[in-house]
């Protein structure tokens, strides 16, 4: 059967740390997160936000399990899962190369199919089309994407998880280098995905920027201490 058929995520007594002797920054973490929710996570700085994205894909150590679409993780080949889930990473790294490399590698898209999917993810909602400097697929990425704000880097690996198809979608949010615009922009596009029935978890820094969403989970120290309707917090 197709996997994932579903986004549902499952995570039960998740710890995790970056080094064997290292200290644990995740603790004990459980939840639930049923197939087309938005989640969105806030914590403090050092509260163990981003560790908990890493984790999920066990790109760090960690104990406990994780179930996506009922299958816990440690069984699925590393490579299938980081296929099909999408991490967009607080600062994405893009490779050198023009804007259509870096969203479709394998060439196995259409123009007009990677253009549908950069409007979804919102960038062009950020320029207009008289402005000379419009990025768009011919542009040409610098090495890293350092040319790109960090904020439009985002948008572009949103269009490549829309691309993808992915069912759980994860986004660690820029930090103090987005700006309102570029958040609302990012926050809308996540919205028009949940509706396609994609779990999305997204960290915020704002809780103003995820109080729409379906939960909100408080880290603190590595541990959830509230998780549950934006109303009831
Ligand atoms: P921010 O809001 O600043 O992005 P965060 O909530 O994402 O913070 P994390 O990056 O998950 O916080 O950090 C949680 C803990 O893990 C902190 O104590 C931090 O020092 C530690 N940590 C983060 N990255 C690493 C790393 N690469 N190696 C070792 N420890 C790390
Ligand atoms: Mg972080």
């Amino acid at each position: 059967a197709y996997w994932p058929a579903s986004g549902d995520l499952k995570v039960e007594k998740l710890s995790a740390r970056y080094s064997s002797d290292g200290p644990r920054v995740l603790e004990n973490v459980s939840f639930e997160v049923k197939s087309g929710e938005r989640v969105g996570i806030v914590g403090r700085t050092g509260s163990g936000k981003s560790s908990l994205t890493l984790a999920l894909l066990r790109c760090i150590l960690t104990e406990g399990r994780v179930y996506y679409d009922g299958l816990p993780t440690d069984q699925i080949n590393l490579d299938a899962l980081r296929s099909s889930v999408t991490i967009i990473p607080q600062v994405p790294e893009l490779l050198s190369g023009t804007l259509r490399q870096n969203l479709d590698p394998f060439g196995q898209y259409d123009d007009a199919v990677l253009n549908d999917a950069l409007r979804s993810a919102g960038l062009f909602s950020l320029q207009n089309d008289s402005d000379e400097s419009r990025i768009t697929l011919d542009s040409q990425i610098a090495s890293g994407g350092s040319n790109l704000s960090v904020g439009q880097r985002q948008i572009l690996a949103l269009a490549r998880a829309i691309l993808r198809q992915s069912k759980l979608l994860i986004l660690d949010e820029a930090t103090s280098a987005i700006d309102y615009a570029t958040d609302a922009v990012i926050q809308a596009s996540l919205r028009r995905e949940m509706v396609r029935g994609v779990t999305v978890l997204t960290v915020a820094h704002r809780l103003q920027t995820v109080m729409d969403a379906d939960k909100i989970m408080v880290l603190d120290a590595g541990r959830i201490v509230e998780f549950g309707k934006p109303t009831e917090l």
